[in-house]
């Protein structure tokens, strides 16, 4: 592991420190922090409003009053659907008598880098719930950094609470049930309707009782006459809360070699139980690889493009015509039905060039030697446990043939300037393979959604959650008529195509004017079936979590509509006085900054806030 590490670290290479790590090292939290008091009664939420700051004079006013301040609030709500890299849409900050909603995605969002005076002032508690995503997105996008940070989600754990949810604090200390269903609106939607705009005060708007409580709790729970902090809770929850404000943000790099990184193949492949053959992992690697590309093209988060699951659907299926392509790929994306072409190309490309590719086995052993080991180990334990297909493996290889090649495979660096698999023709040079037929020897356990249950789970919210569509983005409509052709998608992607791409190539557009027909009401049946069944088994996989609390989808039949604001309100007032309409302010023409290139992994679709 020593070794891959380091091989792997001159990948991620830092920008520059963080700005603040010493200061955060060494900090010395308040004795406030360390003093028990009577917890102070939150104002009442129905009485009070909060002050929206979308100018630069509001900004000001508000960073005044939080100097003055000794402990606040922060929380801040994301957008990472429509976006490769994310976007941070609102930020909440309460202190113990006022709150303020600050609109991130002003033009001039780069001057809200100013609120550092307040929080990287060491003198100034950051009261926080579960900010691991907080303080990454802080930084990306807005160059914020957070010195004193107290995260109530730790201080949940170091009291060993059976939820550490923000909801279930707020149930806990105040009886308010919170909104969850909001939780994963689309926050870019302007004017925001006030039902989101008291959802998202409401996560702040408590926090300073809450924690006043907590520390309350976690104070009397601690005994600091025990040397070393050992039954010091403060100083436990304080210590985690570091490590939260040390994380840094990192540019995710996509390396097609070794798919290493969050949104890497390596990742993937490693947690699944499939066992590709050299083709599959061919084709796999191959449409990882395109669905990267297409999401940053088309500025999309790759779930959007084509969820997990179906990557290693196609990767067996391994479709050659667009009707087989969308008889597989259910349900189908927009991204998928619009690029069908260009996905068949691709999977095609990445079968013949499998022919040639290595063993998934094999390149796996060459990247992380140690975790191969345990793969071997645990397909010997399977074999034992009468996993037949790894079973006939297991034996086929007493001493198995990988390991005595791994000398000569470790030896090949791991990153070069051309593809292994993709380019050049490196593969001469690459050591001739002992591994047996993969294919041949172990057959792919069914990749049902079971497998995936994990990701079918967030992919099942995902679909619940896909926002209705701006008027700058159309989406495509699933045809009404019984049957369809491909020109009205062909129309749709060039549409698309102009948007997204500045020139399309020529015969890229003439394809889709292919008239295909297909019968779209099986599909579409086959389509809802499939989604249906994903859902009961998204649902099955969240009851049989641990979890204590049960995660919400966000039912956008239920919900109010947020495209059509419920009633009059300042933000209303304002968003008409600019001539209102609905819009998507993350549109590329943006002055704003696209995130400050640092480096620390964004683990998008996870973080302690998914819980809630
Ligand atoms: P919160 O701290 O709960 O307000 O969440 C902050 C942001 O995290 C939200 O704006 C969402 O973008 C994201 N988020 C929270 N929960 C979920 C979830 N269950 N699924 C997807 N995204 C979520
Ligand atoms: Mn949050
Ligand atoms: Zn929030």
């Amino acid at each position: 592991m020593q070794t891959f590490f380091s091989l792997y670290g001159h990948l991620c290479f830092y920008r520059y420190p963080h700005p603040y790590q010493l200061e955060i090292e060494q900090y010395n939290y308040p004795s406030t922090v360390y003093t028990h008091a009577e917890p102070t009664n939150y104002l009442p939420f129905e009485s009070t409003t909060a002050t929206f700051v979308d100018t630069e004079e509001a900004l000001d006013e508000m960073l005044q009053e939080l100097k003055k301040a000794k402990e606040i609030a922060i929380d801040l709500e994301h957008h990472d659907q429509r976006s490769y890299i994310g976007i941070v849409c609102l930020m909440q900050i309460s202190t113990r008598d006022r709150d303020w909603i600050v609109d991130t995605l002003v033009p001039w969002r780069r001057k809200l880098q100013a609120l550092n005076e307040v929080f990287a002032d060491p003198t100034i508690v950051k009261v926080m719930h579960g900010a691991h995503m907080d303080m990454i997105w802080l930084q990306r996008d807005l160059g914020l950094y957070v010195v004193g940070l107290f995260d109530t989600h730790h201080a949940s754990r170091a009291l060993g609470y059976p939820g550490g949810s923000y909801a279930f604090l707020l149930n806990k200390f105040t009886g308010v049930q919170a909104q969850k269903q909001y939780q994963t609106a689309d926050w870019r939607i302007r004017p925001l309707p006030q039902e989101l705009i008291d959802y998202a005060r409401s996560d702040t708007h408590y926090l300073m009782y809450i924690y006043d409580h907590m520390r309350n709790e976690l104070i009397e729970k601690s005994d600091f006459s025990i040397p070393n902090h050992e039954k010091d809770k403060i100083h436990d929850v304080c210590q985690r809360s570091k490590e939260y404000a040390l994380q840094r943000y990192e540019h995710p790099i996509y390396d097609t070699e070794t798919g290493q990184g969050n949104g890497g193949w390596y990742k993937m492949v490693s947690r699944t139980p499939a066992n590709l053959s050299k083709l599959e992992f061919s084709v796999f690697r191959g449409l990882h690889r395109w669905r990267d590309e297409v999401a940053r093209e088309q500025d999309d988060s790759v779930n959007y493009v084509m969820p997990n699951h179906m990557i290693f659907t196609l990767s067996r299926a391994m479709p050659s015509t667009r009707a087989e392509l969308l008889s597989v790929a259910q349900p189908a994306t927009q991204t998928i039905r619009l690029r069908a072409e260009e996905l068949i190309a691709t999977i095609a490309k990445a079968k013949k060039d499998g022919e040639n590719g290595p063993e998934m086995l094999e390149l796996m052993a060459k990247i992380d030697p140690t975790h191969f080991k345990k793969a071997l180990d645990k397909t010997a334990t399977q074999a034992a446990a009468g996993f037949e297909g790894v079973a006939k493996y297991a034996n086929h290889n007493k001493a198995p043939p990988i390991t005595s090649d791994l000398g000569t495979m470790l030896s090949i660096p791991l990153r070069s300037d051309k593809s292994m698999f993709w380019g050049g023709n490196s593969q001469q040079t690459r050591p001739v393979s002992t591994v047996p037929d993969v294919k041949l020897s172990v057959p792919m356990p069914p990749l049902t959604a079971e497998v995936f249950s994990e990701t079918a789970a967030s992919e099942a919210a995902q679909m619940e959650t896909i926002p209705p569509p701006s008027p700058e983005q159309p989406s495509v409509e699933e045809p009404q008529d019984d049957t369809f052709i491909l020109k009205q998608l062909g129309r749709n992607k060039k549409r698309k195509l102009d948007e997204a791409t500045p020139a399309p190539a020529p015969d890229a557009l003439a394809t889709q004017t292919d008239e295909v027909t297909i019968d779209p009401a099986s599909d579409r049946a086959a389509q809802k079936a499939e989604r249906k069944r994903l859902k009961k088994e998204a649902k099955a996989a969240s009851q049989q979590a641990p979890a204590p609390e049960e995660e919400e989808v966000f039912d956008y039949a239920s919900a109010p509509s947020i495209l059509n604001p419920p009633r009059k309100t300042i933000q209303e007032l304002k968003a008409e006085r600019k001539n209102s309409k609905v819009k998507d302010p993350y549109k590329k023409s943006m002055d704003a900054p696209k995130g400050q290139a640092r480096a620390q992994k964004e683990r998008a679709g996870k973080s302690m806030t998914f819980k809630k």
